[in-house]
């Protein structure tokens, strides 16, 4: 049975003969001696020495089978063992143009993600990335929470028009879903508390290093709630993630140079910010914004947060804050309004320290069928697109909230990636489809 390099570096292998699988990922030949490095599929590495004739001819990325005898020695890299070499069987000699080198442009990277992602950090990105889906959907179960898939084709807009997707559905025109909320809302009656990973399409126009055109979007709703407890939820839920991602994901955090000592701070409680003391806070700072024509104005009650008010917002946090009460003009139409004070939503978003910006975003969902049919109106949309949703507020309509979290955004502030793009296989912008 071959072995991956990673398992035959252990006391137990050295003076055994061992097969292992894998890819030439750095090749140095001597007169008499070469070495080569091999990849796992699964980004281990060990260094394998041949004589110099065994190994003519290969190439960087050739893909090879190699027995020999594990030997210890402290000066081998990459942990001290090495492999000699006894025979090795070639899969496939790769092509000697191999694009991806030890130094290239990000744009190369990314044209060339399909090989690219070869490379020790977008491996390590993986498995970062596996690690924090396990733990979430390990979390959601063992709370109660059940797993749902909602459609990802959908005649109706959750977040607004601009970022539709639009597609040729038959003879029809649908849109691929900004989020599964809707459905999760309908769910909830007849499930109670559930909750969905389901891939997100924004039409996002801006470049920006937090946008991506399709995101994981980690969804939960539940019946009966007040929005406390859903900001519970979504700090225990981090919380968990962060702690147990950063024990079982060291060593890969280690090699994207990602100090946790500020992570290992991530529990609960998170502060709750008023979202007026937010803007009486950035006001105190003379934080301006910029308008649509360019001029600047200084910030003030009615605006929504962006990148750079979250990031003056959370640059000296450890933990994340969340920001609640948002004006319900710069909320979405499901928001509830606050009964005891209007204009005010209750809704929250969690920002992550130190400038990453909104992770989440949650609150309560408007259940009353008449401001309900009101809002969507007041937003220029047509309630019959949503004759279904409001259903839901005319059959049985009860108290309810949930949240979504990009997993990229996640991803980012945990990994302390300069771009989104970066924490994603294969990502998806305004400017990028391919490969
Ligand atoms: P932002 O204001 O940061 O653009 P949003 O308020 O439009 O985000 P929501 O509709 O609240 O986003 O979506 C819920 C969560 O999904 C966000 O908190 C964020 O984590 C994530 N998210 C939203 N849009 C994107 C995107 N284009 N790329 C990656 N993640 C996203
Ligand atoms: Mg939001």
């Amino acid at each position: 049975m071959p072995l991956r390099a990673s398992q035959i570096k252990s006391p137990e292998y050295v003076g055994r003969e061992v097969t292992i699988r894998g890819w030439v990922y750095r090749l140095r030949k001597q007169k008499e001696n070469a070495f080569v490095i091999v990849r796992d599929d699964r980004g281990g590495v060990v260094q394998c020495i041949f004589s110099a004739d065994k190994v003519a001819g290969l190439t960087i990325e050739s893909s090879i089978e190699v027995t020999g005898v594990v030997i210890q020695d402290a000066r081998a890299p990459e942990g001290g063992y090495e492999i000699k070499g006894k025979s090795i069987k070639v899969y496939n000699i790769a092509g000697i143009d191999y694009p991806i080198g030890e130094y290239q442009s990000d744009e190369l990277l990314l044209d060339k993600r399909h090989l690219a992602l070869r490379t020790r950090k977008m491996v390590a990105m993986a498995k970062i990335r596996a690690t924090v889906l396990d733990l979430s959907r390990r979390w959601f179960v063992e709370n109660g929470w059940m797993e749902v898939t909602a459609p990802t084709i959908v005649k109706g807009a959750v977040e607004g028009g601009s970022t539709l997707f639009k597609l040729k559905y038959f003879d029809e025109e649908a849109y691929l879903s900004q989020s599964a909320q809707l459905y999760l809302e309908a769910m909830i009656f007849a499930l109670g508390p559930v909750w969905s990973l389901t891939p997100s399409f924004r039409a996002e126009k801006s470049r920006t290093v937090r946008h991506l055109a399709e995101f994981s979007h980690l969804e939960a709703e539940a019946p009966w709630v007040m929005l406390e407890d859903i900001l519970l939820v979504q700090e225990q839920l981090v919380s968990h993630v962060i702690q147990s991602a950063i024990k079982e994901r060291a060593e890969e955090l280690a090699y994207l140079k990602r100090d946790t000592a500020d992570l290992k701070k991530v529990e609960p409680p998170f502060e709750r910010l008023p979202y007026d003391k937010a803007i009486e806070m950035l006001r105190s700072k003379g934080f301006a914004i910029t308008e649509e024509d360019g001029s600047k104005r200084e910030i003030r009650v009615g605006d929504d947060l962006n990148i750079d008010s979250e990031r003056e917002l959370t640059k000296d946090a450890s933990k994340p804050i969340f920001v609640i009460g948002y004006p319900i003009a710069v909320k979405p139409f499901y928001v509830k309004e606050d009964p005891d004070h209007r204009g005010v939503g209750q809704a929250a978003d969690m920002l992550a320290p130190a400038g990453f910006g909104e992770i989440t975003s949650g609150g309560l969902r408007e259940d009353d069928i008449v401001s309900m049919t009101e809002r969507i109106k007041k937003e220029g949309l047509d309630p019959a697109a949503y004759d279904w949703y409001l259903d839901l507020r005319k059959y049985g309509s009860v108290p309810h909230g949930g949240f979504g979290l990009g997993i990229e955004r996640l991803m980012r502030w945990i990994t302390n990636a300069d771009d989104i793009k970066d924490t994603v296989l294969f990502p998806r912008t305004m400017s990028r489809v391919t490969p």
